[in-house]
């Protein structure tokens, strides 16, 4: 029997209408909850990612301001900017879209960005409060992963979860997340031996490598949900890191587009509003 193909937009739509009533309510106290991005330079997909942050902000009633920096600012500008919004009581959330040019220290921006404004949970006081299992931002893109395993009572607790990839963006804070709701966690990544000898005997498979169909179908346990967080630009368009044929041996996977992909900006929208509410109490 095919997976069933897990429908990463209806679910995030329900994630961005709980999000529109949730900043209404702010509206009706006289807070406009306020999103702040950071664009530095013309990086075409940044450029999209950005717009589609803004388009949904504004679906949501969430004021949304992107302050674009030129390609070649300095590292003391991009600075100065991070510090002006932390200053801001009227802003409530702050992201530096990624990646910066090159001749930016991401790492010392990151660590800049007040961690109750960090709403893509970046900062190391948030990885630690993820690390701890205490509350603080988690990065969006994991986050509704969580949020698509539960959409589909996809059972978490005692199952063997492997996650393919070791970034701080998607796979660390993915394990983190994986093991905080009792999963049996192993990460794999590029240096891993015999990789499929180990995403065989996962139960969820998460796949944030960045190459095109990278996981196939006989690095697949029968009956698995397969979870495809790769976005990849290819002649055809856009390609998961999943081959299409894992469908004929998980149990559950979801779809590139339609996705992963269509979460990380409800959540992105959630932990706006929850920094609001950190915020305006
Ligand atoms: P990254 O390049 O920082 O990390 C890739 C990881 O893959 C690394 O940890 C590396 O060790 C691992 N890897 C590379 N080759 C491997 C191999 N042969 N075997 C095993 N592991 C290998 O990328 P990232 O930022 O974590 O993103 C991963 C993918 O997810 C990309 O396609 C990215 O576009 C996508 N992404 C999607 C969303 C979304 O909203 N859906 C958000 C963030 C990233």
């Amino acid at each position: 029997m095919p997976a069933i193909l897990i429908d990463g937009r209806a679910v995030a739509k329900d994630w961005k209408e709980k999000a529109a009533v949730r900043a209404q309510e702010w509206v009706l106290k006289g807070i406009t909850p306020h999103l702040a991005v950071v664009l530095v330079g013309e990086d075409a997909a940044s450029q999209v990612y950005v717009r589609n942050k803004e388009n949904a902000c504004r679906k949501a009633a969430i004021r949304s301001t992107v302050i674009r920096l030129a390609a070649d600012c300095t590292q003391q500008a991009l600075e100065q900017t991070v510090r002006e919004l932390n200053a801001d009581a009227s802003v409530h959330g702050i992201l530096v879209q990624l990646p910066l040019p090159k001749h930016l220290d991401e790492s010392r921006v990151l660590a800049l960005i007040d961690p109750d404004k960090d709403v893509d949970g970046f900062h190391a006081m948030n990885s630690g409060r993820l690390m701890n299992g205490q509350r603080g931002f988690v990065p969006c893109t994991p986050l509704g992963v969580m949020k698509l395993l539960e959409a589909y009572n996809i059972s978490v607790q005692g199952k063997h979860a492997v996650v393919i990839g070791r970034s701080n963006i998607v796979g660390k804070p993915m394990a983190m997340l994986l093991l905080g709701a009792n999963a049996t966690v192993t990460i794999c990544h590029s240096r891993t031996q015999d990789l499929p000898a180990i995403t065989c005997q996962a139960d969820i498979l998460v796949a944030a490598v960045g190459k095109a169909g990278f996981v196939t179908a006989d690095m697949v346990k029968p009956g698995a949900a397969v979870i495809d967080v790769g976005i990849n630009r290819t002649e055809n368009g856009l390609a998961g890191d999943v081959a299409p044929e894992v469908a004929d041996v998980a149990g559950w996977l979801t779809p590139v587009p339609g996705g992963v992909g269509q979460m990380t900006i409800a959540m992105l929208l959630s932990n706006t509003l929850d920094a609001v509410q950190m915020h305006g109490i």
